[in-house]
């Protein structure tokens, strides 16, 4: 896929949003983050949160030996948002992150859910307060290394105007871009990491920055304008 290929070649745009290029199974694509349990803590606290803030909450929690699911689930949530400073909806998501961490240390912690069978993880994570399919499938991507494709605006938005395609539900979505990709967790990684950024970078809801757009090249919508213009 010609995509990946470009997203490679963006790699500091990429790391300036959060994806850091790395092998394959690294939890560090998401943010840097050092283990598989603080990608899913961060997973809970972007929703609705910029970035930077996040990374500061992560640190600040790492500092405090908090940024680990058993850590979490002994905490007081009012203690945990009292942390979180600079998290929007800190109160509400303190009490999801503690909820989320008990229900994964009561199975036997994430030893015992990588033993789960793909559907079984999935329907356990979006069982849980707070966990949409995005995040579920982001948790199960970049913090468990399963071969799932997490759906975002972003990726709706941008392979809608590259290709012209519409699928229809999350589910169709996922289905069918993962049908497209390479069978493996660093394209899989890449590609969300790039569809992503592109979103939020140039490809705008209202006003596409199509002339500088990496994949100004690739995309349908960019031909079409620049035929009218
Ligand atoms: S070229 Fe324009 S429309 Fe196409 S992906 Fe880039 S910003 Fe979006």
């Amino acid at each position: 896929m010609k995509l990946l290929k470009v997203f490679e070649g963006i790699s500091d745009r990429l790391r300036e949003n959060g994806w850091f290029i790395d092998k394959p199974e690294s939890p560090s694509w998401w943010g840097g983050a050092l283990s598989p349990e603080e990608v899913i803590i961060s997973a809970i606290l972007v929703q609705q949160t910029r970035w930077e803030r996040v990374t500061e909450a992560v640190v600040k929690l790492r500092r405090s030996g908090l940024n680990t699911l058993r850590a979490l689930a002994e905490l007081n949530p009012v203690d945990l948002a009292n942390m979180l400073t600079g998290i929007n909806f800190r109160f509400t998501k303190a009490n999801r992150l503690v909820e989320i961490a008990k229900n994964i240390v009561s199975i036997g912690g994430l030893e015992a859910l990588s033993k789960l069978s793909d559907d079984d993880v999935r329907g356990m994570l979006l069982s849980m307060d707070g966990v949409g399919h995005e995040t579920a499938d982001s948790i199960m991507l970049f913090a468990l290394n399963r071969l799932t494709l997490p759906i975002s605006m972003y990726t709706i938005r941008v392979i809608n105007r590259i290709s012209g395609v519409l699928y229809g539900d999350y589910e169709e979505w996922r289905i069918r871009l993962m049908s497209l990709l390479p069978k493996a967790l660093y394209e899989y990684k890449l590609f969300h990491a790039g569809v992503v950024t592109t979103g939020k970078e140039w490809c705008l809801k209202g006003k596409p920055r199509c002339s500088e757009c990496p994949l100004h090249n690739q995309c349908r919508l960019a031909r079409l304008n620049a035929g009218k213009g």
